[in-house]
């Protein structure tokens, strides 16, 4: 998709602070976080929102999911962390390339 920001990261055409890349996945942290870590996770391949997956995600979305707990020690979130995916603009997604927010380290009472 040649004006997702999230393809363009992916592509290197616009820079992020890669913290986890492999063949499938690239994780970055969010440009405006709202906790000291604030990660986010995505899939290389274009995927709108979890709203377009299908079956055929089932084992991209499941690596993401292990991949969240495993980033977020390494990121010192010893006692907990959050993960976040918001789904359409009813949602409250703003980048519309599926992505999951992991974070960490402000009030563990915060909704968000
Ligand atoms: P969402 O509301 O779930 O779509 O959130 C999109 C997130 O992407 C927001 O938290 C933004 O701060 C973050 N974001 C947008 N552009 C960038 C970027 N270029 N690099 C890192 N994070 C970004
Ligand atoms: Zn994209």
């Amino acid at each position: 998709m040649s004006d997702c920001i999230f393809c363009k990261i992916v592509a290197g055409q616009l820079p992020s602070s890669k913290v986890y890349e492999d063949d499938e996945l690239l994780v970055f942290h969010d440009i405006h976080p709202f906790a000291r870590v604030h990660l986010l996770i995505i899939p290389k391949v274009h995927i709108v929102s979890l709203a377009e997956c299908t079956p055929e995600h089932e084992r991209l979305l499941g690596r993401i999911m292990l991949l969240a707990p495993r980033l977020a020690r390494e990121h010192g979130l010893d006692s907990g962390f959050k993960t976040l995916v918001n789904t359409g603009r009813g949602g409250g997604q703003e980048v519309f390339h599926l992505h999951v927010h992991v974070f960490g380290g402000g009030d563990p009472a915060a909704r968000v």
